[in-house]
């Protein structure tokens, strides 16, 4: 469908922001993708930042070499500090908002450390929703980290009857990856990817290499391996049709992952 730039400035000024026929043609224009090459990675945080030099150093050195041919958006997970505040200020009954910023604090303390063990190499940790500095990074050295919590902070938007904020940093991560058009998105987790049941404590459950969102709720799976707002994200995402959750603790996964092989579960938008 094609609109006139005329066809949609009368809509704008005539109709609601959510009118259908407005929404058809605000929807009009061509696809822009903000960065087409970069893909992000999430590392998890209580399954791969929170066990230290054994879960980090072997991907560290992965991430370095992987650099020399693919473009990298680095977050980070928050992990067990996170759940322990959550436990103290939930029981203070703050709300979640102020969770959000506890949490946000957590995965800004992963991606400073990320950031130490990456510096030789020049690449840097960036702050902030903006992003400033994303794309020359990305020109220049290939990779940038950043702190995975999205930055709702105190305006999160809470759950029915839970202070425990919904959008955490697999949706942070999500959301980068979506609005910047990116390639892939890459979450390094702890697990082969995706199971029937939680294999920490299911020992019968068994593996699923690929799935849709749909099938996933259908299987009463949506809350386990991402958090299960990213589920709604992912299937009404324009850019970023599909992810990837992938076992990091497996040498070789992540660089595998990059280069577009199906080494975990892939989840699929439809
Ligand atoms: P992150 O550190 O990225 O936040 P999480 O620990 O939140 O990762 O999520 C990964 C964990 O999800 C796995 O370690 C696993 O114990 C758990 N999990 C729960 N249900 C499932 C499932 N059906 N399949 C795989 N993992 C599951
Ligand atoms: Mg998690």
């Amino acid at each position: 469908m094609t609109t006139t730039n005329t066809e949609l400035e009368e809509l704008l000024m005539q109709r609601s922001l959510s009118d259908p026929e407005l929404l058809a043609a605000a929807e009009a224009a061509a696809d822009f993708r903000i960065l087409p090459d970069a893909t992000v990675l999430k590392i998890g945080g209580q399954s791969v930042i929170d066990r230290g030099r054994s879960g980090l150093y072997p991907l560290v050195d992965e991430i370095v070499a992987a650099r020399q041919n693919h473009k990298m958006l680095i977050g980070t997970g928050a992990g067990t500090r996170a759940r322990h505040l959550y436990s103290i200020s939930a029981g203070l009954n703050l709300p979640a908002g102020v969770l959000s910023q506890l949490a946000a604090s957590v995965a800004d303390q992963n991606a400073a450390m990320l950031g130490q063990l990456l510096a030789q190499y020049g690449i840097p940790v960036v702050s902030g929703a903006g992003l400033s500095t994303v794309p020359l990074s990305i020109a220049e050295v290939n990779a940038v980290i950043f702190s995975g919590m999205p930055p709702y902070k105190l305006w999160m938007r809470p759950a029915a009857g839970s202070v425990i904020p919904p959008y955490r940093t697999d949706a942070g991560c999500f959301l980068l990856a979506e609005q910047f058009g990116c390639k892939a998105m890459i979450y390094v987790k702890d697990e082969n990817g995706l199971y029937t049941a939680n294999p920490k404590t299911a020992k019968n459950a068994t593996f699923i290499p690929k799935i849709s969102v749909d099938e996933m709720k259908a299987k009463g799976l949506h809350d386990s391996i991402l958090e299960f707002p990213v589920l709604d994200l992912l299937k009404s995402a324009r850019h970023v049709r599909q992810v990837q959750v992938i076992n990091g603790l497996v040498p070789g996964n992540l660089t595998r992952a990059l280069a577009g092989e199906h080494v975990g579960t892939i989840i699929t938008a439809s």
